[in-house]
């Protein structure tokens, strides 16, 4: 099997079955982002208690790599204190648009979306997801 088909997997079984695909209620933290280019749309509810994010929750209506980055990132960043949640938003979006490289360990299967920053128009639909976090995070005042 090539890498790209395994990395195709990845989304496509993201896609099909994303993780977290819920809205919390009270969803007083909700943040709804709109990506008219490809005409994903996602609302994304996130809980935190005391310094970590204790739950991120995303509908997510798009693309496959909108939903599958929105499903990976929900994944990764529960449980993780609301510093690295922020630090991986950071480092991720920076990767998207050109910056210096991240470990495979540090994106586990966030790496089969690295190949997304050749693609200038699909690198919103990879990012949007992430913007929602960073929002909903400050929206919470953390
Ligand atoms: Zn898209």
């Amino acid at each position: 099997m090539e890498l790209d088909d395994l990395y195709q997997e990845i989304i496509l079984d993201h896609y099909k079955h994303p993780r977290h695909h819920r809205t919390l209620t009270p969803a007083e933290t909700l943040v709804d982002e709109e990506n008219p280019t490809c005409g994903d749309h996602i609302k994304l509810t996130a809980r935190v208690e005391g310094v970590r994010v204790a739950e991120v929750a995303v509908e997510c209506q798009g693309c496959a790599i909108c939903t599958a980055s929105a499903s990976m990132m929900a994944e990764k960043v529960v449980g993780l204190p609301v510093d690295g949640a922020r630090s991986l938003v950071q480092s991720f979006t920076a990767l998207m648009r050109g910056g210096p490289d991240v470990s495979d360990e540090v994106l586990g299967d966030l790496v089969s979306l690295r190949g997304v920053r050749h693609y200038p128009l699909r690198v919103k639909c990879a990012t949007m997801p992430w913007h929602a976090l960073e929002s909903a995070l400050k929206k919470l005042g953390v």
